[in-house]
Order: C-alpha cells, then structure tokens, then sequence
C-alpha cells in the first residue's frame, strides 16, 4: 500500500547524549505535533537529520534501530556539511535573501556545493523506501531541491512541498546566483503551499520571470505536469495551549511569578534570536515609550525572552551583543530599588512557563521586521482564557494577514510603536474582549488539524486531476 513520507531538515526529536548512552526526547514544536497523526500511522515515516552529528558507524546505527520503532528515519551529516549546507547556504544566503536582509547573504560556491550534496544525500535516503504510488511532503527552506531529485526517482509520486518562511519578491530573489535551479527544484513538486497570498504571488512571478512560465489561477504547466500552488496559512494546536493555560502548574507559576515580579502591568516578548525578528527596535521602542511617559515607570515591565538560536553564525553573536547593550542601557537608565524596566531572560522556557508568561501579560508585542508566519502571537491569543489582553502586531509577519483585530504596526516607525504600547496600555476592557472573542475564534477554527488536512487534500486533488489529463 501506498505510504507517506514527511521529510524536514530536523527529526521532530531531541536526541542528547549522556555517559555514552543516547537519551530522545520528543520535540514539542507545533510541526510535530500537527503531523504526529500522519507520520506515526502505518508505515508512513519521517526522515530527517536527528540534530547531532554521529561519526561512528555503531552509533549511527543504534540511532537507526532506536528512531525506527518510533517511525522516523535519520539522515546523518558531517561536521562539514553542518557548517557549509545548514549554518551556511540555508542560514547566511537563503535566510537573509528571503527576510529581506540582503546585505546579510553570504554567497559562496562551496556552501552552493554543500547544500545540492546534501539535498542529494536526503533524495537517497528517501529513495530507500520509496515505492512509485507514495506521498511525499517536503517541508522548508533547506530543503528546496528535494523535490525536483525525487521527480527523478519516482516520476509517478505525489510530492508536495511547504515554504515556512517568506518567499521575497522578485527583486530579492533575482539576487542569488543559484537563483533558476532553485525554483527548478520546487518546480518537482505537485503543489506547493505558501503561509500567505503575498508569498505566493512572489514565487509565480518569479516563476514567470526566471523559468519562462505562466499561470492561471495559481495552476503552473511544467513539461506538461500541472503543478499547483496556493496559500495556505499554518496554524496552531489551540486546544493545548488552552488546556495548558488553564493547568493547575501553569495557574501555580503564574501565582510565583507574579509574587516575585510585583503588581505591574507587563508586555510580554518571545522570540528565537534572530535579526528577522525586531528586537533591538521593540526595545528602542520601550526606551522611548518610558521617556515620553514617566507616569508609566514603576507601573509597567517588558518580560523579554529571547531563545538562543543558530549562535555560530556571526551576526547572531553581533546582534545578541546589541541586545546585551541595550538591556543594560535602559535598565541601567530607568531602573528603581522596587522596579525593574525589563526582565530578559536569554534561555527557552517549557510549555507551562510560557503559558504562564501568556496569562500573566497585558500586551504581547510581536513586532518582527519579517516573518513567514509567527506562531508566538497565535499562541498569546489561545492562552487569553479570560479574553483580555491586547496583540501588538508587525504587519510583516504572515500572521498580521489572520489577525486583523490586532494593533498592527510598521516595525520600522518608531513612533506608531511607542503610541501602540499607549493604545494597548489603555485600551478598554470591553474592547480588548471583543477583539480577543474574534480572533480566537478564527485560530480555533483555522488550527494546525485543519491546516494538515488542507495540504493533504490540495496534492491529492492535484494528483487527480493529473491522472484525469494521462
Ligand atoms: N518557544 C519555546 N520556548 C521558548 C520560547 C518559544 O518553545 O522559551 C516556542 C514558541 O512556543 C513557538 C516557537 O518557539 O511555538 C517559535 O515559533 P515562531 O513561529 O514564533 O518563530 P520561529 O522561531 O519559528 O521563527
């Protein structure tokens, strides 16, 4: 029988090692979760790198034997492979060229080389345990080759493929020298998913300007196989973050938190370290915001979690330094005995803290310079149980696109930022319920499920209107 196969960079898992021995823990990332329900089914199976890098045969080995009762298959990298297809090709070209950092992109031929070998070394690991008839769904921005390799393979395999970041204009794009071979290896799939209407557009187009081909209605003719494209925004797993907010250690934690932190209003920050996501700004913002309102000090604090991320990259360490400055600038500035401005913690906290973190806070300011999607946000409004509580929102982020009862703001105006954190500060109560109630109800309706079930139904309609045309 036909199988499906998921196939991301990372293994929804995390392996450690400890006095020799293997620990795995499952991953809890939102991904995961929404895909549990296909990938543990049957004899359909993930396959990934599992996050180490494992030289010796034997422990590749156990690590095989152990991830395969748990329905996942690993593909290993070197050291060097880590470094030039995923530190460097995936984070320091593709990232920044599709976040519009452009003046971040390293353009390099071996890390080129890198990333087409390792695309390959997955097309062979997949191709393992291929059968003609199976579904392969290709997620990421790592991975962008992958789909055109398994055409190669298994002309006859339904393949889909989703971008869970942005993908940039034309005119970002055209950028990159390996700019044609890239929409070529999308080009093998069937369809191919996108968080927003604006993502979309931008790959047609430059499906238009580099490979020659045109549209109608987001269906593509490449050699004679009709290939669709569509958005289709990913949501969340809302009933466990409800659940876990309303968790008996979750309520006990925010009783903790709150002793130790005091009466004051908070706006709550969470990102992964990363230049995509505003933080120096929103803390530019918050400096400014204490300035122009000294009625305000002492009576509100940013919580600001900022979760290590990808800290061999040079600009990562560049700009957590920045980060480092500016906390102590303005703690520096405006701290008092009883009162601290911001409290930064530069660690990842589990579920239950941060559920804590979305109930304790006034404000969430999500206020990222571009991102493909932003799950944080999402997250705050399935947590609000008692319906209060305000977003502050970039209209960068692909989710601005879902949550328009939000404040949206320009990242880059620093004065709409300050007057947002005033709106947000003082928005009545009666308000903030009615926009809560709202996009509640769209996140609980447009959750991860439904997003799973979208994409599945998109490639198999795809698949059969293909065999309708044979
Ligand atoms: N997150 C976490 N622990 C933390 C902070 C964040 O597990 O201490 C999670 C958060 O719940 C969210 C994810 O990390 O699900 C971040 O996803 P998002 O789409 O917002 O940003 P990304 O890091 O993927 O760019």
């Amino acid at each position: 029988m036909a199988k499906t196969i998921i196939v991301s960079n990372r293994l929804p898992v995390k392996i450690s090692q400890e006095n020799g021995k293997y620990n795995y823990m499952p991953s809890e990332g939102g991904l995961a979760t929404g895909l549990g329900s296909i990938y543990k089914d049957g004899d359909n199976i993930w396959i990934g790198w599992p996050g180490l890098a494992v030289s010796k045969a034997d422990h590749q080995k156990e690590i095989t034997k152990k991830l395969k009762t748990e329905s996942m298959k690993p593909v290993f990298l070197t050291n060097t492979e880590i470094e030039e297809f995923y530190e460097g090709f995936s984070n320091e070209t593709l990232w920044p060229n599709f976040h519009y950092f452009n003046q971040y992109i390293v353009f390099d031929d071996d890390m080129w080389r890198a990333y087409q070998k390792v695309n390959r070394k997955f097309a062979r690991a997949i191709a393992e345990v291929l059968e003609p008839e199976d579904t392969i769904w290709v997620h990421d921005y790592q991975l962008l080759l992958l789909p055109e390799m398994l055409r190669e393979f298994a002309p006859k395999a339904s393949i889909g493929f989703f971008l869970h970041i942005p993908f940039p204009s034309y005119e970002s794009f055209r950028l990159l020298p390996w700019r044609r071979e890239l929409l070529e290896g999308m080009l093998g799939a069937d369809f191919l998913g996108f968080h927003t209407y604006d993502d979309m557009r931008h790959f047609l187009s430059s499906v238009n300007r580099l490979a020659g081909l045109g549209n109608s209605n987001g269906m593509i003719n490449v050699d004679n196989r009709k290939v669709m494209v569509d958005a289709l925004p990913m949501g969340i797993d809302y009933d466990k973050y409800a659940e876990s907010a309303a968790a008996k250690e979750t309520l006990e934690r925010e009783a903790r938190y709150r002793e130790s932190i005091g009466a004051q209003k908070l706006i709550l920050s969470i990102d992964r370290l990363d230049y995509s996501k505003g933080i120096p700004q929103r803390l530019k913002a918050f400096e400014l915001f204490l300035e122009q309102n000294p009625d305000y000090r002492e009576k509100v604090s940013l919580l600001m979690v900022v979760v290590p991320s990808r800290d061999q990259v040079g600009k990562y360490k560049e700009l957590k330094e920045e980060i480092d400055l500016l906390v102590g600038r303005i703690n520096g500035n405006y701290s008092r005995l009883n009162w601290t401005p911001i409290h930064y913690f530069y660690r990842s906290f589990p579920l239950n803290a941060l559920s804590a973190f979305y109930r304790m806070a006034e404000v969430a300011m999500v206020t990222p310079m571009r991102d493909g999607m932003n799950l944080v946000c999402k997250e705050f409004i399935a947590s609000k149980l008692d319906k209060k509580g305000v977003l502050i929102l970039s209209e960068m982020a692909g989710a601005s696109k879902e949550l328009s009862d939000a404040i949206l703001i320009n990242p880059n105006d620093m004065g709409e930022l300050v007057n947002a954190i005033k709106t947000a500060l003082t928005m009545p109560v009666k308000k903030q319920m009615a926009n809560m109630i709202s996009m509640q109800r769209s996140l609980q309706r447009y959750n991860i499920h439904h997003w799973v079930n979208l994409f599945m139904e998109r490639l198999h309609h795809i698949k059969h209107e293909q065999k309708a045309l044979e």
